[in-house]
């Protein structure tokens, strides 16, 4: 893929910031007036272009904010989570954990459900959850848990929380832009994601699609001055403009991401590109004796977590390392009880450079069963 690979940027196989095109990198070479005619079009452009990737244009708001993606999660607890509701997370990974963290961190009423790590949320649980404690008022899951690249079943637990008429708030930071979100079919208070994910972007902003309705209701929520979604979309809607300096090559970067998505063939392309990415990944890796750690039946084409081999020759750091020497950045795994690591399949990337990346493992894994590595601990 275009990704100019032969420059100074290496590949990035992991879960965020990615690998990006050249042509989005190329618009952040100017200045804009964050109050100018000029960036107020590239703001409302943006916020429209992120609505209709999910359906959301009727219905949700889209209300970036300043940040990465933990900002936008925070700022999303914190703005509709009022002092009377209470908050249930599902948990079945690290990203799950830290949107607990910070409803305790807001002292907001929370309660959690936990899976383990290699297995789906199960909404039949959930189901009896709801029913047990009516004071829950609100239901938040990570869509994809990016820590292993699991994905969770949205549309059933839509069904769940709909049926027990709670809000239901998605953290889809890895999955908004290619896996199905539709705010038409599927009833969501507030979808979360970020530039530098799914959508190709780069990094510095998140925002979340927020129904009309719910934001309308959390005025006065947030304590926090700039994490206030309500003030910040009220920013908008007053006069186009952000309340505090916007990341405009960010914004710039995001707008030229979206229209390439667009030109893409939108969603359903993007995933069945990071699918062709994942089957090749999966395939070599398969060959050369590396185990996927979760089943086929809960893997997203997200992002690939492998069990680190038992052999002598393997050493994750010199892996690791060999592979950065030759332009390609992998990531630790992130489990709390395996030991493994992983490789994104997202980002400006096509089974092109997941070939160019199999041949490298195999150089590497040659020259590390050849020569003497140093002790295993
Ligand atoms: C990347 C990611 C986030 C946000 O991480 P930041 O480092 O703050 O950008 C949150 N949730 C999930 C599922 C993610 O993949």
């Amino acid at each position: 893929m275009n990704n100019d690979s032969r420059s100074d940027s290496p590949i990035l196989l992991t879960p965020g910031p990615l690998t990006t095109r050249p042509e989005i990198r190329r618009t952040m070479l100017r200045d804009w007036g964050s109050r100018d005619k000029a960036f107020i079009a590239l703001t409302a452009e943006m916020r429209q272009r992120l609505l209709a990737v999910a359906q959301g244009e009727d219905s949700h708001a889209a209300v970036p904010l300043q940040g990465s993606g933990t900002f936008i999660v925070e700022a999303t607890i914190g703005t509709l989570i009022g002092p009377t509701d209470k908050l249930l997370v599902l948990i079945n990974g690290a990203y799950g954990e830290r949107m607990l963290t910070i409803a305790q961190r807001l002292k907001r009423c929370v309660t959690l459900l936990r899976w383990p790590e290699d297995q789906a949320i199960d909404p039949a649980r959930v189901d009896h959850a709801l029913a047990d404690d009516p004071a829950i008022t609100h239901v938040a899951v990570v869509h994809c848990e990016t820590t292993t690249g699991l994905l969770n079943p949205l549309e059933a637990l839509a069904a769940v929380t709909t049926h027990r008429k709670r809000a239901l708030l998605v953290d889809a930071m890895s999955s908004f832009g290619a896996l199905p979100i539709n705010l038409r079919q599927t009833a969501i208070a507030a979808v979360m994601a970020s530039s530098n994910k799914c959508l190709e972007g780069v990094p510095g902003l998140g925002f979340a699609l927020i129904e009309k309705k719910a934001l309308e209701a959390a005025r006065g929520n947030n304590a926090s001055l700039s994490l206030d979604l309500h003030e910040q979309c009220r920013g908008f809607e007053a006069n186009g403009q952000w309340r505090f300096t916007p990341p405009v090559q960010v914004v710039a970067a995001l707008v030229e991401a979206l229209r390439t998505l667009e030109n893409e063939g939108g969603p359903s392309a993007r995933l069945r590109r990071y699918q062709d990415n994942f089957d090749t990944l999966a395939a070599g890796m398969a060959a050369m004796g590396f185990r996927l750690y979760l089943s086929p039946a809960v893997q997203a084409p997200i992002i690939a977590t492998f069990w680190q081999p038992d052999a002598a020759w393997f050493d994750f750091a010199s892996f690791y390392d060999m592979l950065a020497t030759r332009g390609f950045l992998i990531y630790p795994g992130k489990l709390s009880h395996a030991n493994t690591f992983r490789i994104g399949c997202i980002g400006a990337l096509d089974r092109n450079d997941y070939q160019r990346l199999l041949v490298t493992i195999g150089d590497i894994k040659r020259e590390l069963e050849t020569t003497p590595v140093r002790p295993r601990v």
